[in-house]
């Protein structure tokens, strides 16, 4: 008879956390500090604040999300901001029990309205605030670069450019946000020059409901060589990527409870992460944005365990998986995780 674990066990079991973006991770407490100490215009009542900053609740659809991750980022104002962001988000994985943790941030998304920070400022305060808080716990991190693919092109190649001048420092390159309208094939050229520079490719592909979402998913491994997916739980629905990603051995980065709250799927108990699992899919659980989402990886955990019926053995498997196909080295990776 199996038991369900309870959250504390869940919060204690070492985890890896391969999909969190450290631009989406401040604290609820230091959100609030912030916006006080710019003299930010936000709601007076506790609730009220809540809604005014944070997703919570589901939306209509991720459109409607990232929309409201714009109220939060308007904190992300200076180097000193960026260097405590950076620490409280490796504090605040380590004491949910993560070890291994890979944090990714688009340097457009910062640098956005904040003229005085500029991609080099924002990069270096955010590692000197991860090396502070590597110096304190035992945690493996690694960031990633994002591309937001909605805007121009020519920002897209400047990131590129920045991602492959750094890689000392980043371990891969990503793309984000909404695929409609953006799909992956666009950016191959990019994605070619990256990896022969020698960064990792991962993607966001296949999050939302659509009929291309399947080409949109073989395009991102094929066309952009990734070898790991931000979500892809779309993929359920077309067979032949399904057979694709485990010829290829192509991880999901698997987040529940953010697909809840941009309705990828209606209910959890329609999402697909244990049937990708039980079809071989390497899989992994993962957070997305636990400051937007005033949530922690173990929320994740909790939805697996109690609505999708994951064991024990579920948990330790996709952790197994996700050691394998972290970009982090094997030698730090293996400094803070016991086999
Ligand atoms: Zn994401």
């Amino acid at each position: 008879m199996s038991s369900l674990l309870s959250i504390q066990e869940i919060r204690s079991l070492p985890k890896i956390d391969l999909h969190r973006h450290l631009d989406c991770s401040m604290r609820w407490s230091t959100m609030l500090e912030i916006a006080s100490t710019l003299k930010m215009d936000f709601p007076a009542s506790p609730r009220a604040q809540y809604d005014h900053f944070l997703v919570t609740q589901p939306m209509n659809n991720l459109e409607q999300v990232l929309n409201k991750f714009l109220t939060s980022q308007k904190l992300l104002g200076s180097i000193e901001i960026l260097e405590r962001l950076g620490f409280e988000a490796c504090e605040d994985a380590f004491n949910d029990g993560v070890r291994i943790l890979e944090l990714r941030y688009a340097p457009t998304y910062i640098a956005a309205g904040h003229p005085h920070l500029n991609f080099e400022s924002i990069h270096s305060a955010l590692l000197k605030g991860i090396h502070r808080a590597q110096q304190k716990f035992s945690i493996a991190v690694g960031l990633i670069c994002i591309i937001q693919r909605n805007l121009p092109f020519e920002n897209a190649a400047l990131v590129t450019d920045f991602a492959i001048e750094n890689k000392k420092t980043f371990l891969a390159l990503d793309l984000a946000d909404n695929e409609d309208g953006f799909e992956p094939k666009k950016f191959a050229s990019l994605f070619q020059k990256a990896k022969s520079a020698g960064l990792q490719i991962t993607v966001h592909s296949g999050e939302s409901p659509s009929s291309l979402a399947g080409r949109w998913v073989r395009d991102s491994v094929e066309i952009l060589g990734a070898s790991r997916i931000g979500h892809g739980v779309q993929s359920i629905h077309f067979p032949d990527v399904i057979q694709l990603l485990k010829e290829k051995n192509v991880l999901l980065e698997i987040c529940p409870y953010s697909n809840y709250l941009t309705q990828a799927f209606k209910t959890y108990k329609e999402h697909p992460l244990k049937k990708l699992k039980d079809l071989g899919v390497a899989v992994a659980i993962s957070s997305d944005d636990p400051g937007m989402f005033a949530s922690v990886l173990s929320d994740d955990y909790l939805i697996a365990q109690n609505e999708l019926g994951f064991s024990l053995q579920d948990f330790q498997d996709c952790n197994q998986s996700a050691f394998q196909h972290s970009f982090i080295s094997l030698a730090e990776k293996q400094r803070v995780w016991r086999l």
